[in-house]
């Protein structure tokens, strides 16, 4: 059974994921960590649970996203995966941050490999399948397990809103596209963990979310 723990850092409120099993295997899903404490807390967190960091992947290159991604890979030695039409917007990470007037950002390093819709990402015992759900971000991808009965959606699907579709490669009607045709097809009481604020379900976002 995986377990999800929700970690909100940097400027933007960014939700980082640290998901793992019980054979202590771990992955991080949109490593956030911005300050220097926020990245000290956050590897603190990962050594005094004893878990064995697997791997960084990422629902989506966007800056708030991946302000952690070089001192997670470096300290802990791991790669990180993302979906190849997201390549652009990681290389881009310091122009981006210039123009937010975000200071001291690390470059991300490229990424160790590329993943895409239909792939399975093992952490211990446990999977996640990959699907492409892109409007927010052109390379956006969500994790499913459907064991535990979840969706890592990052900027797709928030309790009560979508993700802005104004950035480059947004697409409204891709956005509502994706959720529709990937996330809302999903049974009701899966829980959706989301890039900001709080995460909510399928069913409660079918019946209440004011963009469907
Ligand atoms: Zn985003
Ligand atoms: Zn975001």
């Amino acid at each position: 059974m995986i377990t999800v723990e929700q970690h909100t850092f940097n400027p933007f409120q960014e939700n980082t994921f640290l998901i793992y099993d019980e054979t202590k295997e771990a992955l991080v899903v949109d490593p956030g960590c911005y300050t220097d404490l926020e990245k000290l807390n956050f590897k603190k967190q990962i050594e005094n649970k004893g878990l064995n960091l697997k791997g960084i992947i990422s629902t989506h290159s966007h800056l708030d996203h991946v302000f952690g991604n070089k001192y997670i890979m470096k300290t802990f030695n791991v790669g990180l995966s993302i979906h190849k039409e997201d390549l652009q917007t990681l290389q881009l990470l310091n122009y981006t941050a210039g123009k937010y007037g975000i200071p001291n950002v690390e470059e991300s390093p490229n990424p160790t490999s590329f993943i895409a819709e239909g792939d399975q990402i093992a952490v211990g015992n446990s999977f996640l399948d990959v699907v492409f759900v892109p409007g927010h971000a052109p390379g956006h991808i969500a994790f499913i397990s459907h064991a535990d009965k979840f969706v890592i959606n990052g900027d797709c699907l928030f309790q009560g809103s979508i993700g802005r579709t104004d950035l480059p490669g947004g697409n409204h009607e891709q956005l509502l596209n994706s959720i529709k045709t990937k996330l809302f097809t999903l049974p009701n009481d899966f829980t959706v963990y989301c890039g900001h604020g709080a995460s909510t379900t399928v069913g409660y976002e079918k019946l209440n979310n004011p963009f469907f």
